[in-house]
């Protein structure tokens, strides 16, 4: 785990964070800096840099990641839907490179930097 990544540190409990959901292999938290009225980020245990590291090996975790997602949602009040939005790669917009899925609701104020 690269030492210096924000989220491994969140995930190891050296950072503090708004934890709201953990289960194996996975968390979520709120976003720091929220750009809809809900905002939080699933985000996986191990260290992934971006989609494009995911192996046919972690299907399962994708799969538990969406789902993860789904519950957040309707655990912040939004069981009529939310956005499901991933940055990929520094060209996709991400600048936290551990794989994270934002959990957007409510209105948008812009997209995730
Ligand atoms: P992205 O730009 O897609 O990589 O999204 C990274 C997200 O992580 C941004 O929405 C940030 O506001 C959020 N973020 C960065 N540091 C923290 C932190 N310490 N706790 C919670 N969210 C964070
Ligand atoms: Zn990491």
């Amino acid at each position: 785990m690269p030492e210096e990544c924000i989220f491994c540190r969140i995930v190891a409990g050296d950072l503090p964070a708004q934890i709201i959901h953990r289960e194996e292999g996975l968390i979520a938290i709120m976003d720091i800096h929220p750009v809809a009225d809900t905002h939080a980020l699933v985000i996986p245990e191990r260290h992934i840099d971006d989609l494009r590291h995911l192996q046919p090996s972690d299907a399962n975790l994708w799969l538990r990641l969406t789902m993860a997602a789904h519950k957040v949602a309707e655990d912040l009040g939004h069981p009529q839907g939310y956005r499901f939005y991933v940055s990929v790669g520094p060209g996709g917009g991400q600048t936290v490179p551990h794989l994270h899925v934002h959990v957007m609701a409510g209105p948008m104020r812009r997209l995730p930097v």
